[in-house]
């Protein structure tokens, strides 16, 4: 059912959720815009009515991120301490062991962890490290929970390995706006990183997906995500630094 409700400036249309919430997936650069120009107070309010019509208000996920191979990567994000084209004196390490991450989850899940999350530093994955990632994959499912992971840039034939082997969300952020994204970086285009969350749903893997904020970028570079590629921004900030979007007054 479509349905229409005016939220002050902002007026939502989109698909009803549990409760009739709606949940937009078809934003337009101007709305996005919109929302984020809203008083905190009424933006906090409108994102409360929506995750309570979709969710159990009260439930907090539990999981548990792992780093399975760590730095070295090539791509040279201006925000990641994991590539190689930044000096932050990270000593990059090979794939673990299928047993030592078996054993992490294990932890995991007797300390209340339900999700387990994989993360690998690679531009993308050979398809060698896929089979190490699969098997891992199998073998925490077997364990009783749910699976993640984070491998960079996926083929259509990849996606659908990590599919069979039973993985449930994959997570890859699109960073920033098309029009900020060169500035951010240039070992691949937007078009590149778009590509993945695609093919991933199309085999059926449910997507975790987010964009970067505090890099330099204009305000208007909020919103270019949330019509990218659908998705709620999330905060991050690392080697590039937090900083005040440009035009913001510096204190
Ligand atoms: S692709 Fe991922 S691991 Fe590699 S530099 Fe960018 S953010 Fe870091």
């Amino acid at each position: 059912m479509l349905e229409r409700k005016s939220w002050g400036a902002v007026e939502v249309e989109g698909n009803s959720g549990r409760n009739g919430a709606p949940v937009r997936r078809d934003w337009e650069r101007a709305e996005a815009e919109g929302l984020y120009a809203l008083p905190f107070a009424d933006l906090l309010f409108h994102a409360q009515t929506v995750h309570r019509g979709n969710f159990d208000p009260n439930h907090v996920e539990t999981a548990s991120l792992l780093s399975i191979k760590t730095g070295g990567c090539p791509e040279d994000c201006a925000y990641c301490a994991q590539s190689v084209h930044h000096d932050t004196g990270l000593k990059a390490t090979r794939l673990m062991d299928r047993a030592d991450v078996v054993a992490a989850a294990q932890r995991a899940k007797a300390a209340g962890a339900t999700r387990f999350c994989m993360a690998a530093a690679w531009r993308s994955p050979k398809d060698r490290d896929l089979d190490q990632v699969c098997d891992m994959i199998a073998a925490i499912k077997r364990v009783g929970m749910e699976t993640c992971v984070t491998l960079g840039m996926l083929t259509p034939k990849q996606a659908a390995r990590l599919a069979d082997a039973g993985l449930d969300f994959y997570n890859h952020n699109v960073d920033t706006s098309p029009e900020f994204y060169r500035s951010i970086i240039t070992t691949r285009t937007l078009q590149d990183r778009i590509d993945t969350p695609t093919r991933v749903r199309e085999v059926g893997i449910k997507v975790c997906c987010g964009g970067i904020i505090g890099m330099g970028e204009h305000v208007e570079d909020r919103a270019g995500p949330v019509c990218l590629n659908r998705i709620s921004a999330s905060i991050s900030g690392a080697s590039a630094g937090v900083r005040p979007p440009r035009g913001a007054a510096e204190d």
